[in-house]
């Protein structure tokens, strides 16, 4: 991806190039619950590179010679100033779009990779395992703890959440990221994903939204 995607109100940060994305795992109670992990007492954290970002638009293409390739749908915050052991007012002012992306997790691989105590990257930092939608304004940062994210596939709901479910809401979640990871503009924070993950098949049609800001549909299809 050589640029992300902006709603026309913020085209003054299209020279924004496309950074790191750090993840959050188990931020939902009910997704750490149906993996069976246990609530973490602090964020479990994990990073995709800047080779993981395509452009969630009509397509979203998964590797289907790997086992099980599930979705899970999160708010994605986008970074726009340098944040290094950040303020929560800093933090604050450095939200420059808000977005859905896509956490795609081989997870019959990441099953095999945390029994055995290894990295999690083979089954989450591969090529394309970051759609991300265009990025919107943030109207208010009290915005990051009320917004509903909805995924369907095939016309069923499945992932369903507010994120004020969020067990480490997004302000201080940023703050404990930026004690261990320096965070640039272009940078994505992904705030983790609610309970209803399931595997994807080509053909699938997804339907996400972000509160009734943003609609996106899409066709899953396989990698050649
Ligand atoms: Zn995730």
């Amino acid at each position: 991806m050589s640029s992300y995607q902006f709603h026309g109100s913020l085209n003054k940060l299209s020279g924004l190039k496309p950074g790191k994305v750090v993840c959050v795992g188990r931020n939902y109670a009910a997704h750490a619950k149906e993996l069976g992990n246990e609530v973490p007492s602090s964020p479990v954290l994990f990073m995709k590179p800047a080779t993981a970002l395509v452009n969630w638009n009509d397509q979203v293409v998964i590797p289907t010679d790997r086992g099980e390739c599930h979705h899970e749908l999160e708010l994605a915050v986008l970074i726009g100033q340098t944040l290094s052991s950040a303020y929560e007012t800093e933090v604050e002012q450095s939200i420059v779009g808000i977005s859905l992306a896509l956490d795609l997790t081989l997870r019959d691989l990441q099953s095999d990779l945390k029994a055995k105590g290894h990295p999690w990257e083979m089954a989450k930092a591969f090529d394309g395992s970051c759609p991300v939608a265009q990025w919107m304004p943030l109207n208010s940062i009290e915005e990051l703890s009320d917004c509903l994210l909805e995924l369907s596939v095939n016309d069923s709901l499945r992932q369903s959440t507010l994120t004020s479910s969020m067990i480490w809401p997004v302000v201080p979640l940023i703050q404990y990221i930026s004690k261990y990871f320096r965070l640039e503009p272009g940078d994505i924070i992904l705030t983790g994903t609610p309970a209803g993950v399931a595997a994807l098949h080509p053909g699938d049609h997804l339907q996400a939204k972000l509160a009734n800001r943003l609609t996106i549909d899409s066709e899953v299809t396989a990698r050649d």
